[in-house]
């Protein structure tokens, strides 16, 4: 069951939270040896990968040393070729090659989290032996491609398409943009759309080398820039009958489910850039010196300090707790997993900027890593589903689970709430419901035992699940079938399921870290404290705009805007 959308139903479902899960040993044994021999690789490569930005590449000879140390295998099972890691372990090597450099990161991370991620969830046997020994060595490089010039966050409306001749194969045209690895795979996973009972979308296996791929140059980009970015074309390129991946008309479904997947991937790597800024913070703090004193000794830098490392504790606890939840075989993740994606997204860019901040002029220079940093995380709350995006996705898919407490709305529910983006503005029905009287919502208590200390922390996510599930009701009762068109509404849903959800794995986790003694225990408790009372502050500004906000003012103001085209006052006139 989902722990977030029960949040919203009023229910905490604990067993699925507590104890904080730790690492399995076989993780541990790989990671012990794999963080040594990348931080042995990549830490002396520090000026290269400034170089490289500036350049915007990543050499041949630097791609043959990441799958020489096995980087393209990670979570390859081991009869394949691969290192066999978890999730979570997975997470954990992207988050160390972050701390060097994201660009690096990416090249591994876009062929596991989603180039070849298809073949593992949803490979035949042949597919898999095939393919696997490639991926895994690095022999095969892979990408994904979905995103075209006309569809990007509504993926469901690609042009790409595919033609299925009388033999079973099929004929491929099309072109598709931004495609991380673009340019150095020799294996992607393409979606294009066919015409088929079964649905509109069919998933491909499609080798580079096959006639009629082929691939731009590399984009000029803001950030991550060494990271290789083209364009991919089909032109007229025949792809074999047993390269559709699953089965025909379930492409949309193997694309969502590829990136739901691999959000942890993401996650992890936001972890690893947000530790190396605590390191360069806390060392431009204690080295610098102004009004004859380190700047760590003034309130407004320490501030800084401990917020980052909040942040960071928080994000880490997040990711950890969804890599978890996939590890386990769980099938009802996305919504944790898109959390996860959005809290350690944004925490590193708020990292990023406060850890620039404390370096100031320095930071701004090009001789610091600060306005790298700052440019390479920028894009984390675009790809992958733009945060915006996400955060409709966290609470129309409470909303609908919520709505499913009613059998008579089962069916209508699920034509709306399936694909999320199309279906605004058709929900019907949800005016008459009264949800509160149908869920029998009532305040859930946390009865895992905590340090006394947690206590308070714990009563205020009781508190504030129960203010969501109050909230979600409200809106359904208030707003019936226009709900799935009232943005500002639903954002609001999904922060407050962000703050519970990701309040509560770091809870579970400072409980764990608490009951062993030392330092690092007691600092985890005060963590979880002080992420607590900033939480509640977030949601109770929030739940008090659920009823009066200037959503309506706001709309009008935009609209207003739009019409001119620009900012029309003036103090000249
Ligand atoms: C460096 C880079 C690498 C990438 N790598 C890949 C890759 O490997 N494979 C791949 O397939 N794609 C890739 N992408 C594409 C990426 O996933 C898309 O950029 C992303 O999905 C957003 O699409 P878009 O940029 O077209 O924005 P749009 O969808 O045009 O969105 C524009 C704005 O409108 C908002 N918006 C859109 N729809 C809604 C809505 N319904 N409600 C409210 N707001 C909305 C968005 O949040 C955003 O702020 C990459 C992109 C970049 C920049």
């Amino acid at each position: 069951m989902s722990v977030a959308k029960n949040l919203m139903a009023g229910r905490i479902l604990e067993e699925q939270l507590f104890p904080y899960p730790s690492l399995r040993d076989k993780d541990r044994e790989v990671l012990g040896m794999m963080v040594d021999a990348i931080d042995q690789f990549l830490g002396p490569r520090h000026q290269d990968f400034k170089r490289w930005d500036v350049k915007a590449e990543q050499p041949a000879e630097f791609i043959q040393g990441l799958r020489d140390l096995g980087l393209f295998g990670l979570i390859i099972p081991e009869e394949h070729g691969g290192l066999g890691l978890s999730n979570a372990g997975y997470a954990r090597v992207l988050s160390q090659s972050s701390s060097h450099d994201s660009s690096v990161s990416l090249t591994i991370g876009a062929h596991s989290s989603i180039g070849m991620k298809g073949i593992l969830l949803f490979g035949t046997a042949e597919q898999k032996a095939r393919y696997l020994p490639k991926l895994a060595s690095g022999a095969m490089i892979a990408a994904f491609c979905l995103t075209e010039s006309g569809a990007g966050s509504d993926a469901a409306s690609i042009r790409t398409h595919a033609v299925k001749n009388a033999d079973g194969s099929w004929i491929l045209n099309g072109e598709k943009i931004w495609i991380t690895n673009g340019g150095i795979a020799d294996l992607y996973t393409v979606f294009a759309r066919t015409s088929s009972a079964a649905g509109k979308i069919t998933a491909f296996l499609v080798e580079a080398a096959c006639p009629g791929v082929s691939h731009g140059q590399h984009e000029d980009k803001m950030g991550i820039r060494a990271s290789s970015t083209t364009t991919v074309s089909f032109a007229d390129v025949r792809v074999p009958a047993d390269n559709v991946l699953d089965s025909e008309g379930k492409g949309f479904k193997v694309a969502m489910a590829i990136l739901n997947n691999g959000r942890t991937g993401l996650g992890g790597g936001a972890v690893g850039g947000m530790k190396a800024l605590i390191a360069l913070a806390t060392q431009q703090a204690l080295t610098r010196r102004q009004f004859e004193i380190p700047i760590a000794e003034f309130g407004l830098v320490r501030e800084k300090i401990s917020q980052m490392t909040v942040d960071c504790f928080a994000a880490e606890s997040v990711v950890w707790m969804v890599a978890h939840y996939i590890d386990s075989g769980a099938q009802d993740y996305s919504v944790e997993a898109a959390m996860s994606k959005i809290f350690a997204s944004e925490a590193l860019q708020r990292s990023a900027y406060e850890a620039l901040q404390i370096a100031a002029g320095s930071g701004f220079m090009r001789d610091y890593p600060y306005e790298k940093i700052t440019r390479d995380c920028r894009i984390l709350t675009i790809f992958e589903g733009t945060n915006e995006v996400l955060r409709l996705y966290i609470a129309l898919s409470g909303l609908k689970d919520l709505g499913k407490s009613f059998g008579e709305l089962k069916a209508a529910v699920d034509d709306i709430f399936n694909n999320f983006i199309k279906g605004f503005g058709v929900l019907t029905d949800y005016a008459e419901k009264r949800l509160t009287q149908a869920t029998g919502v009532g305040r859930d208590k946390i009865l895992t035992p905590l340090p006394e200390a947690l206590r308070e922390a714990a009563g205020i996510y009781e508190r504030y699940t129960l203010e969501l599930a109050k909230a979600a009701d409200y809106l359904l009762r208030k707003h019936g079938k226009s709900i799935a068109d009232r943005q500002h509404d639903l954002k609001r849903v999904a922060d407050i399921g962000i703050d519970l959800f990701v309040g509560l794995c770091v809870l579970s986790r400072a409980a764990s870290l608490g009951r062993a003694s030392g330092e690092q225990g007691v600092q985890a408790i005060g963590i979880a404290r002080v992420f607590a009372q900033q939480a509640k502050r977030r949601m109770a500004n929030i739940v008090r705009r659920i009823t009066r906000n200037e959503d309506g003012e706001m709309n009008r103001l935009a609209g207003f805007i739009l019409d001119k085209g620009r900012y029309p006052w003036d103090v000249v006139s």
